[in-house]
Parts: C-alpha cells; sequence; structure tokens
C-alpha cells in the first residue's frame, strides 16, 4: 500500500511537473512580459545609448518586435556570449537574442529560431599593419571574445596564431590598440560597431576575406515547440510586412555606420 501511494506520489509530481512546463508561451503571456539577454555592449546589437542610457540595438529591436506580438511587456537582461547559453538553460531569459550563430553543436543543448541576420567572420587590422589575410597571423596575437565562434573558427583556419579570448569584443579592440594584439576577429558587423565607434575609426580596416559563415538565431530552451513556433511566425511576419527591412536598415542600412547589404532571404514557409 505504502509503495502504491509512493507511486502515486511520484506520477502526480511527474504530470505537474510536466503541466507546469508544458508551454514556454502560456508561462511568459500569464507573467506578462518577456524576458530577453541581449549584449549590452555590441554595437549595434545590444549597447547602452550615450544619450538615454537605454539598451538598444538590432537585436533588442527583434525582441521589442516578438514582446508586441504577444502581447506583452519586455525585459532585457545583459548577456555575454559565455553567458548566453547557459541563461537560457537555466531559464533567466526566454529569448537569448544575442550574436548567436546558430551551430549545430549549439543546437544539441538549447534550440533555436529560424536565421533572423546572416553574416560571416572577418579580421580587422590596423591599417598600416602588412596584415592582409588569415595567412598573414601566422605566430601573431588576435583578440576575440570566450565562449564565440570566432575563437573556435581562427583557431582552425590559423592554427600557428595565438587567440586572446577577452569577456566583451571592446576589450578585443582595446588590446589591439595597446599592441597586445595585431588583430581582432569576429562577424564582420561587430567589427563594423567597433571600428564606428572608435574616435578615429579611419585607422582601423576590416579586410574583405570571410572565415566563416555565420547565420544569427534567437536562442530559446529545449522542446518548447510551440513557443519556437510562434517566435518562427512572428520573424515571418516581420519579414513579410517589410517591418524587418525597416529595421535592419535602421541598424545595418547604407544611411548607418554598419552598412552590410542584406544579401540573404529569411526561410518563408507558405
Ligand atoms: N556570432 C558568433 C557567435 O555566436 C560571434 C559573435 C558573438 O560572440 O556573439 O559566437
Amino acid at each position: 500500500m505504502k509503495r502504491l501511494v509512493l507511486v502515486a506520489v511520484a506520477l502526480g509530481i511527474l504530470f505537474t511537473g510536466t503541466l507546469a512546463h508544458a508551454n514556454k508561451l502560456e508561462e511568459i503571456k500569464a507573467r506578462g512580459t518577456l524576458i530577453c539577454g541581449v549584449k549590452d555592449s555590441t554595437v549595434p546589437f545590444g549597447y547602452v545609448d550615450e544619450t538615454s542610457k537605454q539598451l538598444v540595438g538590432f537585436d533588442v529591436d527583434i525582441c521589442k518586435y516578438i514582446a508586441d506580438a504577444m502581447g506583452v511587456g519586455l525585459e532585457l537582461k545583459a548577456v555575454t556570449s559565455a553567458s548566453r547559453i547557459p541563461m537560457v538553460l537555466q531559464g533567466s531569459v526566454d529569448i537569448a537574442a544575442a550574436t548567436m550563430t546558430h551551430k549545430i553543436e549549439r543546437d544539441d543543448v538549447i534550440d533555436f529560431s529560424i536565421t533572423y541576420f546572416m553574416d560571416g567572420q572577418k579580421l580587422l587590422v590596423p591599417v598600416d599593419s602588412g596584415i592582409k589575410s588569415v595567412a598573414d597571423l601566422k605566430g601573431k596575437r588576435v583578440a576575440t571574445v570566450k565562449g564565440s565562434t570566432s575563437e573556435k573558427n581562427i583557431r582552425e583556419a590559423q592554427p600557428d596564431c595565438t587567440v586572446l579570448s577577452f569577456d566583451e569584443y571592446p576589450q578585443a579592440m582595446l588590446a589591439m590598440k595597446q599592441g597586445k594584439a595585431v588583430a581582432v576577429t569576429t562577424d564582420s558587423t561587430i567589427l563594423l560597431g567597433l571600428r564606428g565607434s572608435d574616435p578615429e575609426p579611419s585607422k582601423w580596416e576590416i579586410l574583405p576575406d570571410a572565415i566563416s559563415i555565420e547565420p544569427y538565431g534567437l536562442g530559446i530552451v529545449e522542446n518548447e515547440s510551440k513557443f519556437r513556433d510562434f517566435i518562427n511566425k512572428t520573424l515571418m511576419e516581420m519579414w513579410r510586412s517589410g517591418e524587418y527591412k525597416t529595421t535592419y536598415d535602421k541598424w545595418f542600412g547604407p544611411e548607418t555606420r554598419f552598412y552590410l547589404p542584406l544579401t540573404w532571404t529569411m526561410e518563408l514557409w507558405p
């Protein structure tokens, strides 16, 4: 009898536990707030605006659009390249909208939305450095960020360089400016952001060759298909309505300091 009761209790816990976590979408709606993890020092994706002191950027606007579509408020939490996946796993953010490339190995741990941004990894170097490609980094130090694909890709592309990994990209930029590294490497728009935020942008150049393809996805916890469907449908709706293009041009259009031609098309389900 005692055993039967124990089994019943265990089943009960299992059942309520399953119910309680059955639907992240409903949980967020009931809470009334979508919690998004964004970068706070990665221009122009997520950074603190000097005048308003608010977190702004392309990833922030993507989060706002999704929160509005859900009919809830938005709370932003700062994440780094290294902390974003653990924060999704812990449930401290509902979505990581944080310049995160959708990698198959990352998909083993969390789930991703469809691609909402496309970039590639490049090198930022001083104009007079003489460095023209990855081959020239042999025996040299290169700065990037911990937990990024940039860190891994550069090691593969140039096994004979030393990779200095920092928490944030501005620290990597500083290392290059102090002569501790000959280049900064990451996605080209982040490099444009670093260059454009520098008091003397003309001192730095982005080399044309891309080391990798970096399709960004929004990171969410695994096995929440209703939530993921909602995010994907919202991204597609944003693209179809033209709002994506407006937001894209606001941050990456020809009028900006971070111009990246929109050369790819979002996967649109009919
Ligand atoms: N998109 C790359 C990544 O997901 C590099 C940018 C970043 O560190 O967030 O790792």
